[in-house]
């Protein structure tokens, strides 16, 4: 509990001290109305003074308001003691309700505990405890065991087990060796390491998860929106409503005299106050938004949450998301008089400067055959990376092409179609072709269970896209379940194919696209959501998502998909409880049958209620 709860509170239990003394000398002259004028002041000097303010900044109508004139009302009929106990209870609710998100925030907070509050910085083979902002790139660290990673960096020595959960949901524990990247926020679990650094703290891998599940409050959801305009036109609905029952009755000729209708007026004030909704519809998002962190899922805020939980149709990108997005070499063919470690030898010194999984599977085999070493890289020049096609460079002053037919095109060479299950990538010099080597990559063992599991929660509409030849793209759509399938993509078809779908609004739905981060950027902003998954470390691809799965396990789609619905449900649910309840209450109130304090009792209880709902959002139970 922070300093402010407890002054609240400490000042609640004073009010009330005093309104039972007052209670208790109400047949003194003068002294109950002194010690229950006082009560009511301690108790509620803020609300008045808040209120007060609001009317001189143009924003007449809230809660402060509606608790103000309330009880004012009750003052005026001579109901001293209802007014306090309006008052204080209605104070006692609002401490509830403050108590109740401080604990949920706080939880949140909890769950995303992989901050580090130290570093052990290592300097000329000493180790002094710092603050994770004062180490610069390059310094090495030391994480013993039990010890979070406070930077992202590279292990130089030791070999341990790390516990990822706290960051990407998956409870097995990662191993690494020396040259293993190891994220900020993983704990290490059974030996010594040294890290090199490779980030500053505010660029590593905690920092920006935690800015962003802090951001994400502050895009807010149609649902939170409304609730925040409903307030705006209820209030002074309820407020001109009050007034015609307490005067109106009166000037009709009513026979009851004007104090009962008066307060009457009172209690459908106190009833009418909009907290219950107000507070918890944000707090149930809010909930939603860490139970999914809580899983390895970050989500960018709650217009995200809304646009999942109805979501209909899903396009894929292939190479990494669907696949393993890790190839090997699997054959080389020669087409002209060369050697097959020659094509193999141009192709990686080509391939040698690009991130692309099949890039770095060249390479790899390269220098499996020992063709080539890292210093072999001063060969070449000019290097250009085409997203889609492949590369080229200079080698010797002649170009070398490594890629798809695209590619070719560009070299003006014709590439005869290969019938294989592999990737092609052709490799040729000058304009001579020399060659193809087929890699080849496997699907992942999620992704035909992920197309049967999207079934069952009526999500039908499947496409997969991909920069890769026909043969290929057909094939796996086959094996796991895609019916619609478009092969030979560029970047920026793929961004196209998906403003089509979008054309078609009512059928296809709300739609997501499902890609690994790499050169996708483009369609993951296009689409109703752009899924970034196994992004955990790259950042352009958790700049350009709205939902970010940090491990790459499909499955967690549908997590997401179940935990948005369950999450809009709570909201609803709260809704309509809410206003239910409250409506019941106002016409009760209207003809007489409720005293003010049982008013406040209903607005203290339902908004109590709503709250405790909304924080079952941050439960996870992903099988409902
Ligand atoms: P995907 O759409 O499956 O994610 P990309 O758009 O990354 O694939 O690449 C599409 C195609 O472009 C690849 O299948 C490959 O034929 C070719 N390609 C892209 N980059 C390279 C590269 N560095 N080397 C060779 N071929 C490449
Ligand atoms: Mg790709």
């Amino acid at each position: 509990m922070n300093d402010k709860l407890k002054k609240t509170l400490i000042r609640i239990l004073c009010a009330g001290a005093v309104f039972i003394c007052g209670i208790i000398f109400r047949d003194v002259k003068y002294v109950g109305i002194l010690l229950g004028t006082s009560a009511y002041l301690i108790a509620g000097y803020d609300i008045i003074l808040r209120s007060v303010k609001n009317i001189r900044n143009g924003q007449v109508f809230d809660e402060n308001f509606l608790m103000t004139i309330a009880t004012f009302g009750a003052f005026y009929i001579g109901e001293i003691n209802e007014g306090v106990a309006v008052m204080l209870l209605y104070q006692l609710g609002e401490w509830f309700q403050s108590y109740a998100v401080g604990r949920s925030r706080q939880s949140i907070t909890e769950l995303m505990n992989i901050r580090s509050d130290y570093a052990n910085l290592m300097v000329e083979g000493i180790i002094q405890v710092v603050d994770p902002e004062d180490v610069e790139i390059g310094s090495t660290i030391v994480v013993k065991v039990g010890e979070k990673v406070p930077l992202d960096g590279i292990v130089v020595k030791g070999s341990s087990f790390l516990d990822t959960s706290a960051l990407t949901g998956e409870a097995v524990p990662k191993g690494v060796n020396a040259g293993d990247e190891v994220l900020s926020g993983y704990i290490n679990q059974s030996g010594l390491l040294e890290i090199k650094t490779t980030k500053d703290f505010d660029e590593s891998t905690v920092s920006k998860i935690l800015e962003l599940v802090e951001n994400a409050g502050s895009r807010k959801a149609r649902a939170e929106n409304f609730i925040t305009k409903f307030a705006r036109y209820y209030t002074p609905v309820v407020v001109a409503a009050a007034l015609c029952i307490a005067f109106l009755p009166v000037l009709l000729g009513s026979e009851l005299p004007l104090n009962t209708w008066i307060k009457r007026a009172c209690s459908l004030l106190v009833i009418s106050c909009p907290c219950a909704l107000v507070i918890s519809v944000p707090l149930s998002f809010f909930g939603g938004i860490g139970g999914a962190a809580r899983e390895g899922i970050l989500i960018k805020g709650g217009n995200y949450i809304e646009t999942i939980s109805k979501l209909r149709t899903v396009v894929f990108d292939k190479t990494g998301t669907l696949t393993k997005g890790i190839f090997k070499v699997t054959r080389i063919t020669e087409l002209a008089d060369v050697d097959e470690n020659e094509i193999l030898k141009l192709a990686a010194l080509c391939e040698s400067q690009s991130n692309h999984p099949i890039a770095i599977s060249i390479v790899e085999e390269a220098k499996e055959r020992n063709l080539f070493s890292d210093e072999d890289r001063n060969l070449i020049s000019d290097v250009q990376e085409i997203s889609g096609k492949g590369m080229l460079c200079s080698i010797d002053k002649e170009t070398v092409y490594a890629g798809n037919e695209k590619l070719m095109e560009l070299a003006n060479l014709k590439a005869e179609a290969v019938d294989s299950i592999g990737t092609i990538v052709y490799v040729a010099k000058k304009d001579i072709m020399l060659g193809y080597i087929q890699v080849s990559d496997e699907i992942k063992d999620a992704s035909k269970e992920l197309m049967e599991d999207l079934n069952r929660v009526g999500i039908s509409e499947k496409v997969m896209l991909t920069g890769d030849n026909k043969a290929v793209a057909e094939k796996i759509g086959e094996q796991i379940g895609i019916s619609k399938v478009y092969a030979q993509l560029l970047p920026i078809d793929k961004v196209n194919i998906v403003e089509e779908l979008l054309e078609n609004k009512r059928r296809v739905g709300n739609l997501a696209f499902v890609g690994d981060g790499i050169n996708d950027a483009p369609v993951l902003t296009r689409a109703d959501i752009g899924i970034a998954m196994g992004a955990i470390g790259s950042d352009a691809a958790i700049e350009a998502a709205d939902v970010v799965i940090m491990d790459d396990n499909p499955k967690k789609i549908v997590t997401s998909v179940k935990i948005s619905r369950k999450t809009i449900r709570i909201v609803y649910e709260n809704i309509i409880f809410a206003l239910g309840i409250k409506g019941v209450f106002l016409i009760l109130g209207a003809f007489g049958s409720i005293e003010l304090w049982q008013a406040v009792f209903a607005d203290v209880g339902v908004a109590f209620i709503a709250i405790l709902n909304a924080m079952r959002a941050l439960k996870v139970n992903i099988d409902n």
